[in-house]
């Protein structure tokens, strides 16, 4: 339902917690954040509102300057701790969250099993992380297109990898826009999220794929063709 990204020199933590509590007025059943500090990434996802996940958060803060962070609305498995968003793969180096609805989830499920990988929750999400995961030999931007050439369905969907720092993302159908500053981006799903922050933004097309780095982003079709976005500047309030 609501998605945050960041990549800079704060700490991710508070942006995607700020971010997502500009998103609450979207609906929602649970949230959940993942933090990377370079050697590992940490994710701490709990049902209910965000502010059971900020308590528990202000207690053992996630330390890390590159971060997602979720707010779900479930379609596919009960709205628990377990299913809420991030889904990180088993070795716990990919994570990824996801907006919308994975059509072909089930035998794509099954197709994994049947390869090995085991499933922790009941999302139609997961597939994602573990598609990723399979195509993944190196190149992060690569496993993710991969990946989504084998699902059909309407996804804005977030990744990052403990080995790169970046933060991969693309969108079909579900809305995604950037944020552009100094040094930093972010990612949301929407305009108020970001707008604490900057107000530099770029508005990803449907079928668009982005990369962002500290200092900058580059953005492909899902075949992987240069694309060229405007950055526009936001000069209204939320
Ligand atoms: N279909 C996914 C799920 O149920 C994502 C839902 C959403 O857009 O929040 O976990």
């Amino acid at each position: 339902c609501g998605i945050v990204g960041y990549i800079g020199g704060r700490q991710a933590q508070d942006v995607l917690l700020s971010g997502l509590s500009k998103l609450e007025y979207r609906g929602y059943d649970s949230a959940g954040v993942a933090v990377g500090d370079g050697a590992c990434i940490a994710v701490k996802k709990k049902a209910g509102k965000l502010a059971n996940l900020s308590t528990e958060l202000d207690g053992q803060p996630l330390s890390g300057t590159i971060g997602i962070g979720h707010t779900r609305w479930a379609t596919h498995g009960l709205p628990n701790d377990t299913n809420a968003h991030p889904h990180a793969t088993e070795d716990g180096k990919i994570v990824i969250i996801h907006n919308g609805i994975i059509e072909n989830y089930l035998s794509l499920k099954e197709d994994l099993m049947t390869r090995g990988h085991e499933f922790k929750s009941e999302t139609d999400s997961e597939v994602l992380a573990h598609l990723i995961e399979e195509a993944y030999s190196g190149n992060l931007e690569e496993a993710v297109r991969a990946a989504l050439a084998q699902v059909r369905g309407a996804y804005g969907i977030v990744v990052t990898h403990v080995d790169h720092r970046e933060i991969v993302a693309a969108r079909t159908v579900s809305p995604l826009v950037m944020g552009v500053g100094e040094g930093e981006m972010f990612l949301a799903s929407d305009v108020p999220a970001l707008l604490a922050y900057t107000r530099n933004m770029v508005f990803l097309h449907d079928g668009d794929m982005v990369v962002l780095h500290d200092d900058g982003f580059r953005v492909t079709d899902l075949a992987g063709n240069e694309q060229q976005r405007e950055i526009e500047h936001i000069d209204w309030d939320a």
